[in-house]
């Protein structure tokens, strides 16, 4: 066995199962041994039946004193017991429950315990002999991410089947490497977090699964050719005075930092190599206009040059305002927008093809087979975090050793950012324009409502506009908070005349566009949305951001759908509602209201969540590490890249290391790492 073979190669997988963990995106051993808990509960102690006094999960003592009884059903067979006290429990698919549970035996059923009268119910808990439960009480017990037809008991045994096929075969790190940095083999690293001894254990195994995901990732990126040596510039361009006399034209003054970014620029463009370079600048420090100076500099020589957005609505966005700059600067260029739902896709992808000098905006379509590109000499990739590296690469390979530039609005110390981005230069956008006024922002609960409906007409008649934010869709059982489309409702109620409209995922694209045009045309006053207004949309004349349950969202996210205002001269304000009815998320919210600043915001962000942090087992999301956090295991980030450098600076090939060599070939996907 190794991490490549099929799931079904563990016992107690069929194909059945396999199907479902299919959903969960588990296909091999690999896989399911990185399907990280999610989260850990306590086993918790043991206890009579007499002593559940609510219901809710319990360990509770029993011993069997009836023989269990099968029923055949249309799905089964369904096993049911009754113990002393009171106590019923059921077990579908129970065939082989009468050879477990033995008559005059103790044992410890684990589940949940629900009341129907007198009567104490059990469905399916997990059965335990004594001994067995006494090793695991107290300790934590994995909750994973499950999905229709897997139980977590289920997954938990799979688990359990899944480690027992590991062995020292399994490893991949040098040996030399563990011993430096005091980690884990890992055996015992994967055993430690989904099986933790205690929480010595589930921490020391946490450390090697995050030291290796910085690892691969960086070695993966080294050995890629992404950081390797320069490639050579074979492209002309334009004298320079030509960038300068663009400046000239634009509606307003560059700020020093996009001045400084858009010369470092300049400088790759001209210089002896290719620019690979990140452009890091928070919400509204307009990155977007220096990204166009370089495309227009670019196709002033007759090349074309690429812009990839994430989201339909953004690439639109863009090649609308690109347009409307053109028509400002006197130039005239085609501006081609290709997505998802560009109608007449072949006449363009024959343009594309021909014509010399395009400007070309579009979303993952951009990389797409069909489209080939002509003298493509520089790519931009916009809200990078939202790609994955293989797609960034994907769009380089479409020229020939194009200019590179990624555009990011993740704020990370530039320590990190330089080994995150390896071999990339970095230019930072640390300034807003100056006739920007702070935003001004609030935190409120409940009982505010009313005067922030009248704060919202107040500035739509003043001929603003306002985004309110909701984190659900539609009304869900599963989860409390608001919903685009009972506040849509609420707000037409509460506010006649003024015109709503409301905006999610889920619906088509093309509506999705039509509404945002029709916002950022003025003709709809407030916009209701989830958080896929987020992304780098620009409506500068939007002067409130309301974020209703804004307990409920990470503070990465709100500074970015804050960053949705104060995009233009006017005064701007954000509200957030906390609706948690707890005063402890507040704090975390405070800091979002005494700052405006990214930067600020990441560092607050780590020192609140602190080292205590449920076990530091969360998922980072930023970065799409499984268990690493970049800010929070930031010196393990430092010491993998220290790791990786001395590794490759005496073995180059890996020639004397051909089980990591055939690990990150084989078995290691950087596409899945979004920085
Ligand atoms: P982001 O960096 O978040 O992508 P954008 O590029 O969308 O920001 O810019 C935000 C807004 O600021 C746009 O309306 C843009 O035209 C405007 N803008 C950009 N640079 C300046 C500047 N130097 N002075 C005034 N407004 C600017
Ligand atoms: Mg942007």
């Amino acid at each position: 066995m190794n991490t490549q073979s099929p799931i079904t190669s563990i016992k107690g997988i069929g194909d059945k199962t396999a199907k479902i963990y299919e959903k969960l995106g588990v296909y091999r051993l690999g896989d399911i041994l990185r399907f990280f808990p999610r989260d850990y509960c306590l086993y918790p102690e043991a206890v009579d039946i007499d002593d559940v006094d609510r219901e809710g999960v319990f360990a509770v003592k029993v011993k069997v004193n009836t023989r269990v009884v099968l029923k055949k059903v249309r799905t089964g067979v369904i096993a049911a017991a009754d113990f002393a006290g009171g106590l019923e429990c059921v077990w579908f698919n129970g065939n082989y429950i009468p050879n477990v549970l033995h008559l005059g035996y103790q044992y410890v059923l684990y589940g949940k315990v629900t009341f129907a009268g007198l009567k104490r119910k059990m469905s399916q808990p997990v059965i335990y002999t004594p001994d067995k439960y006494s090793r695991i009480e107290g300790l934590p017990r994995p909750v994973y991410h499950l999905t229709k037809g897997i139980t977590n008991n289920t997954l938990t045994k799979n688990m359990e089947e899944a480690l027992a096929c590991v062995d020292q075969t399994f490893e991949y790190m040098p040996q030399e490497i563990l011993s430096e940095y005091g980690l884990y083999d890992i055996k015992s690293a994967l055993s430690g977090i989904h099986f933790p001894k205690d929480f010595e254990d589930l921490r020391i195994a946490r450390d090697r699964i995050v030291f290796d995901e910085f690892f691969l990732f960086n070695l993966s990126i080294r050995l890629s050719g992404l950081a390797e040596e320069k490639k050579h510039n074979i492209y002309a361009m334009p004298e320079k005075s030509f960038a300068e006399e663009l400046k000239g034209k634009l509606p307003f003054r560059l700020t020093g930092a996009q001045d400084r970014a858009l010369d470092d620029i300049l400088e790759d463009l001209n210089g002896e190599y290719i620019s690979n370079r990140l452009i890091q600048g928070d919400v509204g420090s307009g990155k977007t206009i220096v990204a166009l100076l370089a495309m227009l500099y670019v196709t002033e020589s007759g090349y074309q040059a690429a812009l990839m957005a994430p989201t339909e609505v953004l690439a639109e966005q863009h090649a609308e305002s690109i347009r409307s700059f053109l028509e400002k600067l006197e130039i005239e260029r085609e501006v081609i927008l290709l997505t998802g739902s560009t109608k007449g896709k072949k006449a363009l992808y024959e343009k594309i093809k021909e014509e010399p000098g395009l400007l070309i905006v579009g979303t993952h379509a951009l990389i797409t087979e069909a489209v080939e590109y002509n003298h493509l000499a520089l790519v931009i990739t916009d809200e990078q975090h939202r790609f994955g590296v293989k797609q960034r690469e994907a769009l380089a390979a479409k020229g020939e050793t194009p200019h590179n530039i990624v555009m990011s609005a993740t704020p990370i110390p530039r320590s990190l950012a330089v080994v995150l981005y390896a071999g990339m230069d970095i230019s930072v956008i640390n300034e807003l324009p100056a006739d920007r006024l702070p935003i001004k922002n609030c935190v409120v609960d409940d009982g505010y409502r009313p005067a922030a409906y009248r704060f919202l007409k107040n500035e739509v008649d003043n001929g603003h506009q306002a985004y309110v934010i909701c984190p659900l869709v539609e009304a869900s059982e599963d989860s409390d908070g608001k919903n685009v489309a009972d506040e849509a409702a609420e707000l037409t109620k509460n506010l006649p005349g003024v015109r709503i409209e409301y905006l999610h995922g889920q619906m088509k694209p093309a509506d999705k566009n039509d509404i945002m045009t029709r916002f950022a045309a003025g003709e709809i006053d407030i916009l209701v949305s989830t958080t896929v207004i987020e992304v780098g949309i620009n409506v500068p004349n939007a002067t409130v951001m309301m974020i209703e349950n804004a307990e409920k969202f990470g503070l990465a996210t709100l500074h970015q759908l804050r960053g949705r205002v104060g995009r233009g001269n006017a005064q701007s304000y954000c509200i957030f509602f906390n609706l948690s009815g707890k005063p402890g998320t507040n704090e975390r919210l405070e800091v979002l209201r005494q700052s405006n600043d990214g930067f600020k915001i990441a560092e607050e962000d780590l020192k609140q969540r602190g080292p205590g942090d449920f076990f530091g087992i969360r998922q980072s999301g930023e970065f799409g590490f499984k268990m690493a956090d970049v800010y929070q295991d930031s010196s393990m980030l430092l010491k993998a890249d220290q790791a990786v450098g001395r590794l490759l600076a005496t073995d180059p090939g890996l020639n004397a290391h051909p089980k990591l060599r055939n690990y990150i070939q084989e078995s290691y996907d950087p596409g899945e790492i979004i920085i």
